[in-house]
């Protein structure tokens, strides 16, 4: 299939070409990236936007569960959702959070619907920009919601952040005063902190959880890009499915107020300077990952450490061979 055709198919909404896409941009090969970078510059006229979720917890809180939930309460408004994940331990456990379909049977057979596991990378780099394009291919192909998953892990939550709209953390209730070690850095990228599982017995430790959240929320500093009382912390419960549809009234609320307000489209912008940048970086670190790169390292910093020539000299040369200087 010619790149004219692939695009016309997945601006169609055709399932099996949005597949064969994202296969397309997971893919290493140089003849791919280029048929994925034209494919991608066509799809982008198009201007097509989908509400982008990042959704981000610990293994065992509930993710799986609340998006199953939460994407059948939302395909059942008529709503066409997308389901991705940034997994960057995919590589090394050999395993992938969304590998397994059967952790959301009943939505993975929804026709409004639309899973992929995440791609085994080596690094989160790699995995960070095939996901953002498969973000993209998702916008192109018409879906309003795409959901975007990660574990916490390391920089995951940075990287899911920056390719989202809304910024979720799924917490578990727990006891104690301890705010359950959430780092604040990324309590202060969330937008809404959904505390799961406030059902049965544990509704009492929920409802506590989410109190001590709320308060630590408003000891934040306030973000230009938040209306009155946000960001907010909600009690929900996967598996029950409730509280489902007023996170999501939350969402959408946030969401008007954003648009209303000119913070949606700076962040859209914003997003798009940062993965510029970082696209820029990568590349030119990858340059220093080649045999003979890696070689020339090695031999100059031997040169520097006998005292041959200067770490500023050195470095000058490794530039130069590297055509970055
Ligand atoms: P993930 O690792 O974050 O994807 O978590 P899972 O969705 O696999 O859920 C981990 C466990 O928590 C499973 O045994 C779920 O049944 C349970 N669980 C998920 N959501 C809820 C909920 O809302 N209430 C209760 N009681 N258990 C839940």
């Amino acid at each position: 299939m010619d790149t004219e055709q692939l695009t016309q198919k997945i601006l169609d909404g055709d399932r099996r070409a949005l597949a064969r896409a994202i296969t397309l941009v997971e893919s290493g090969r140089k003849d791919h990236r280029a048929k994925a970078g034209e494919l991608l510059s066509e799809l982008a006229k198009h201007k097509r936007q989908s509400l982008r979720i990042g959704l981000s917890g610990t293994p065992g809180v509930g993710k799986s569960t609340f998006i199953e939930s939460f994407g059948m309460m939302l395909t059942g408004l008529g709503l066409r959702v997308a389901v991705l994940a940034v997994d960057p331990s995919s590589a090394r456990s050999g395993g992938s959070i969304l590998g397994d379909k059967t952790r959301m049977e009943r939505l993975s057979r929804d026709k409004n619907a639309f899973i992929r596991p995440s791609p085994s990378q080596s690094h989160l780099g790699g995995v960070a920009r095939r996901s953002r394009e498969a973000v993209a291919l998702c916008e192109a192909a018409g879906f309003d919601v795409v959901l975007i998953e990660t574990v916490g892990v390391g920089q995951s939550e940075t990287v899911v952040a920056e390719m989202s709209d809304l910024f979720l953390l799924l917490l578990a209730p727990a006891g104690g005063d301890e705010l359950q070690g959430v780092k604040r850095g990324i309590m202060e990228m969330a937008d809404l902190i959904l505390v799961n599982k406030a059902d049965g017995p544990l509704k009492p430790v929920a409802t506590r959880t989410c109190a001590d959240y709320s308060g630590a929320l408003r000891l934040l500093r306030k973000r230009p890009q938040d209306p009155e009382g946000f960001p907010k912390a909600l009690m929900v419960s996967a598996v029950e499915e409730h509280g489902l549809d007023n996170a999501w009234e939350e969402m959408q609320a946030l969401t008007a107020w954003r648009k209303e307000n000119g913070h949606w489209d700076r962040r859209r912008a914003d997003q798009a300077c940062y993965w510029f940048d970082q696209e820029v970086r990568q590349a030119l670190l990858a340059r220093l990952e080649t045999p003979e790169a890696k070689a020339q390292m090695a031999e100059l910093a031997g040169t520097v450490s006998e005292g041959g020539k200067s770490p500023g000299e050195a470095a000058r040369i490794m530039l130069k061979a590297l055509g970055a200087a």
